[in-house]
């Protein structure tokens, strides 16, 4: 628990997504191998299409994790130009592929192809993004154990966990605002949320005076995509908040090429928030790294299932 939890200046726990993300992925390896020593070795493709540069480091890092627990791991890199009907054919393939238990197709896809159709053709057991109405649906019917749940909400999860064990509550009976309704975050997040039994509000865009809503939560989960937009006055004293937000915003001075420096920040004013909070997640370092972890862990999951 030190190594996940370390307490700040203000005397907020500040969460470590690193090392919780290492833990799991320790965890992933050790399962992994019992799983090659029975005969099956989990096997990940990702796909994807294009040159998209931010798409590329993810593809590759998530390789590089999937080697490191021992996965089979494959990659499918098709050109930006690639018909719909080609990258259907794939997923196909890989649906009936008996050493692929895990299938990822890495979005955004260039606009010519129509995502949901191809995040619906991926069979619901490989779907380890847990984007497939399937596993959407077998999450909101509190299915937790035949759904593949989505990564980034999942890996926000355990930190959340992580913060309330060591706070002593529970967060049963917690009121809980997750700001954002997007069906990658916001959503999957409110279910799980709902499942550990917390009263959960979903904000958004629409949402009337988001300030006054943030400050009654015991639980603050922002997934908006603007930077630094949960102001630290937002917060209510001893709130635990998970920032999901990445945002890459303008730095100080010019980097070793001459341009100008960007830095990452979350959808939380951190410097403000952590005043407030009981613990916070920070950006970057938060829950960024569980991402990856997750997909690991529900591609072993993907993997036991398909072994009965
Ligand atoms: P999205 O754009 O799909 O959804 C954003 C949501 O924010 C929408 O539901 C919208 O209603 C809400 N919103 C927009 N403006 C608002 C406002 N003024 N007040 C209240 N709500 C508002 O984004 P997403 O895919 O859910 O991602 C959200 C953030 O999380 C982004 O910063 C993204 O980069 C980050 N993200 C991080 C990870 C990770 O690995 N840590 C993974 C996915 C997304």
């Amino acid at each position: 628990m030190a190594d996940i939890l370390v307490t700040s200046e203000s005397g907020a726990l500040i969460i470590d997504g690193k090392a919780a993300s290492a833990a799991v992925l320790d965890e992933v390896a050790k399962g992994a191998a019992e799983l090659i020593a029975a005969g099956i070795r989990p096997g990940l493709a990702v796909v994807l299409v294009g040159e998209d540069p931010a798409s590329q480091v993810y593809v590759k890092s998530k390789g590089k994790a999937a080697e490191t627990c021992g996965f089979h791991s494959v990659q499918h890199t098709l050109p930006v130009e690639t018909p719909q009907a080609d990258l259907i054919a794939l997923v196909q393939k890989l649906n009936s592929d008996p050493a692929i238990h895990g299938i990822l197709v890495q979005l955004p896809l260039p606009k010519h192809i129509d995502s949901q159709l191809v995040l619906e053709t991926i069979a619901p057991a490989k779907d380890v993004d847990g984007f497939h109405p399937v596993n959407a649906g077998l999450l909101a019917i509190g299915d937790r154990k035949r759904a593949l749940v989505p990564c980034t909400p999942a890996g926000s999860l355990i930190l959340l966990q992580k913060a309330m064990d060591a706070l002593g509550r529970p967060i049963a009976g917690c009121d809980a605002v997750v700001v954002g309704r997007s069906n990658i975050v916001g959503k999957p997040m409110a279910q799980l949320l709902l499942a550990e039994s917390a009263t959960v509000t979903i904000a958004h865009s629409r949402t009337k005076d988001l300030a006054s809503v943030v400050k009654r939560a015991d639980i603050v989960v922002a997934a908006v995509g603007i930077p630094e937009m949960i102001k630290g006055d937002w917060i209510k004293k001893g709130a635990v908040v998970i920032d999901v937000g990445i945002n890459r915003v303008a730095g100080e001075g010019l980097n070793a090429k001459g341009e100008p420096k960007t830095r990452l920040v979350g959808d939380v004013d951190f410097a403000g928030a952590v005043k407030h909070a009981a613990a916070i997640t920070p950006v970057p370092g938060g829950v960024g790294p569980m991402t990856i972890c997750m997909l690991m862990s529900n591609t072993l999951t993907a993997a036991r299932r398909a072994k009965g």
